[in-house]
């Protein structure tokens, strides 16, 4: 677990991706953060080795509890979330599932929304009931509703923000200040908007999580995960953590800290092709509907601009002709992965049936209100033009297939 130095966050978020967490000792004066593979970490004097197991004193004594690599990568994060504290994990569900599993206890409630990600929603819907923990899901969009389930009594508030796949924004300040008026914890997923755009600690919210696989690393190379917030509560999953063992390795830790050096670059990027995608999607006739919070037309635009700074790299779209058309237009894309990862710096695109779904039936995601014919698409860093033609290409072919079968 990484807490704060005491020393300030200097500087903007561009200075601080490529500077926090890399200052301290170097071996052989390397300027670069070494990847330290020591599972123990040896004294010969045994009071100091005492006095570092005891907290008393700063150092390491086994790797499935703190490593100095992983600790690097955890106070690179901290100070991005301007959080007192931060400790990490093996992936984003490790972080989650250790999160409730360390906040919650049998009888108490949690109160979340319908749109979480799709390994959340499984921890909400089958895991955490087996336990006696009851998880209470919400419309995404209805925040009175939503205030109102809060208001019957809750221990945590665990929240999304945008959500995946049809990019939701939930008002966090709103239901933040509501949740502390009943006494319950506030825990955002923060995945999809990155520090870079949204820093919800800010917004009221009392820990922030991240799957680190996807904006943080930005590379697809690497799988971990982090919580970050006040210190008491961090301790807490820190130590349920050094005992679950869902740690993060440190060869991973390397690879996110070393994607996090360019996070405000690849962001501010990615939000710009973004905005500019959705404007010409949102134009073109094979496209029935477009999903991202940048555009005028999406439902909660102005919460949007109010609590992000940038819209963010992932926008969902629907086109004609059902999932025959996803099928023949996908493949059809020169400049895209068809895979289930987003964040990367390369444009990554897929149906929510194989990525972000994968585990929900038709009806499931019918009834979560995602369209049989959407498209995620997680936008890289390639220069736009070159996207914005590729999508173009590969639409014209959707439009006339289906033109050639509605005659035939
Ligand atoms: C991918 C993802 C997760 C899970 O992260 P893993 O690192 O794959 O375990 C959690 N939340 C969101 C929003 C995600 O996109």
């Amino acid at each position: 677990m990484r807490r704060r130095s005491g020393k300030k966050d200097h500087g903007g978020l561009g200075t601080r991706s490529v500077w926090a967490g890399e200052k301290g000792k170097r071996w052989e004066g390397a300027t670069q953060i070494p990847v330290v593979l020591s599972v123990a970490f040896g004294y010969d004097d045994v009071n100091q080795w005492l006095d570092v197991a005891q907290g008393k004193a700063p150092g390491h004594i086994y790797s499935r509890n703190t490593n100095p690599t992983v600790a690097a990568f955890e106070e690179k994060v901290r100070n991005l979330e301007m959080a007192e504290a931060a400790t990490s994990f093996s992936s984003g569900m490790a972080a989650i599932s250790n999160t409730l599993f360390a906040l919650l206890s049998p009888g108490d409630r949690v109160v979340s929304v319908k749109d979480t990600y799709g390994g959340t929603n499984k921890l909400f819907i089958e895991i955490l009931p087996r336990f006696g923990i009851e998880a209470a899901l919400c419309d995404t969009t209805n925040h009175q509703a939503i205030e109102g389930v809060i208001g019957q009594g809750c221990k945590v508030v665990y929240l999304e923000s945008p959500t995946n796949p049809t990019i939701k924004v939930v008002d966090l300040g709103r239901l933040a200040s509501v949740a502390h008026r009943h006494g319950a914890l506030v825990v955002v997923d923060n995945t999809f908007a990155t520090p870079i755009n949204q820093q919800p600690l800010s917004l009221g919210a009392d820990l922030v999580i991240h799957s680190a696989t996807k904006f943080l690393g930005g590379h697809a190379d690497a799988l971990g995960g982090v919580v970050c917030g006040a210190a008491d509560l961090v301790d807490r999953i820190y130590h349920f953590r050094e005992i679950t063992g869902a740690c993060l390795d440190p060869m991973a830790a390397y690879l996110l800290l070393r994607g996090m050096k360019t996070l405000q670059l690849r962001i501010q990027r990615q939000n710009e092709s973004a905005l500019k995608i959705a404007r010409f999607l949102e134009s073109h006739r094979a496209v029935v509907r477009v999903f991202y919070p940048g555009l005028k037309s999406h439902e909660h635009y102005a919460i949007a601009r109010r609590q992000m700074r940038g819209f963010g790299g992932v926008l969902s779209f629907a086109i004609k002709g059902g999932f025959d058309s996803v099928k023949s237009f996908l493949p059809r894309l020169r400049h895209a992965h068809l895979a289930a990862n987003l964040g990367a710096v390369e444009t990554v695109a897929g149906p929510p049936a194989t990525t972000s779904h994968v585990e929900s039936s038709k009806g499931e995601r019918a009834a979560a209100g995602i369209p049989e014919a959407l498209i995620r698409y997680s936008v890289g860093v390639e220069d736009v033009e070159d996207l914005i033609a590729d999508l173009s290409q590969a639409l014209d072919k959707v439009r006339l297939t289906n033109l050639r079968s509605a005659r035939a």
